[in-house]
């Protein structure tokens, strides 16, 4: 586990007062440094002039929207953000991700699982920051030799076609993160196809009996409803 991983500076965007206790006292427990915000402004500002590692953001604010928030962090900063949103409220989880949040928990959330996910965010944004393309992903049984474009589940070689393979690239890349329909489509498939969800969903039902012991029950390639799909990171 990185220095950054262990204690991160994290923004929390929430109005909601018991929330950011809630989570201030998570996070601080595990070593986690804590800033606060209760308005689109204050934390456009807080952003600006602390630079936090990850930003915990909800959704409905008193003075506009986190998706809008997140739009316009994007336009200047790669801070990780993990959006907190209510249950139900698959479009805007979406729309957030879509817009380049990098993902989300739906409330309400146990301790473990914000965890987890401030855990995966800020793993992959230290991995954004450069150094040299793995030739080896590893996630549970299941080993990707990129080099030689080859997957192994244990011993036993995978026979993936050429999309699954990519697909599966793809999700092990992002292993731990949601992406949304519409992410996996521009990435596997280019981005005139952005409404061609069935194709997201044959393939991933095909990937899903190659490298799942019992394809009915997932334990590694998840759906996440109305949203996306996950590759879990068990590391
Ligand atoms: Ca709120």
């Amino acid at each position: 586990m990185s220095e950054r991983e262990r204690g991160a500076l994290v923004l929390i965007v929430e109005d909601e007062a018991p929330m950011r206790r809630f989570i201030r006292a998570a996070l601080t427990a595990r070593g986690h440094r804590v800033l606060e915000a209760a308005r689109i402004t204050e934390a456009l500002t807080v952003i600006t002039s602390h630079h936090p590692d990850l930003v915990l953001l909800d959704l409905g604010l008193p003075d506009g929207d986190g998706i809008e928030l997140t739009r316009q962090v994007r336009e200047w900063s790669q801070v990780p953000i993990i959006v907190l949103s209510a249950r139900g409220r698959e479009d805007d989880k979406v729309t957030a991700l879509d817009a380049g949040a990098d993902d989300y928990l739906t409330k309400p959330f146990g301790i473990d699982e914000l965890l987890a996910r401030i855990r995966v965010s800020l793993r992959h944004a230290q991995r954004g920051e450069g150094g040299a393309a793995p030739q080896r992903l590893e996630l549970g049984e299941l080993r990707l030799e990129l080099a030689r474009r080859e997957v192994f589940r244990g011993e036993e070689e995978l026979h993936l076609t050429p999309i699954e393979y990519k697909l599966l690239v793809l999700l092990a890349t992002n292993a731990g993160k949601v992406l949304t329909h519409r992410q996996i489509l521009n990435e596997i498939w280019g981005p005139g196809h952005a409404h061609q969800t069935h194709y997201v969903r044959v393939h991933m039902l095909e990937l899903r009996k190659k490298i799942e012991r019992e394809p009915a029950r997932p334990k590694l390639l998840v759906t996440e409803p109305g949203v996306g799909y996950r590759l879990r990171d068990r590391g």
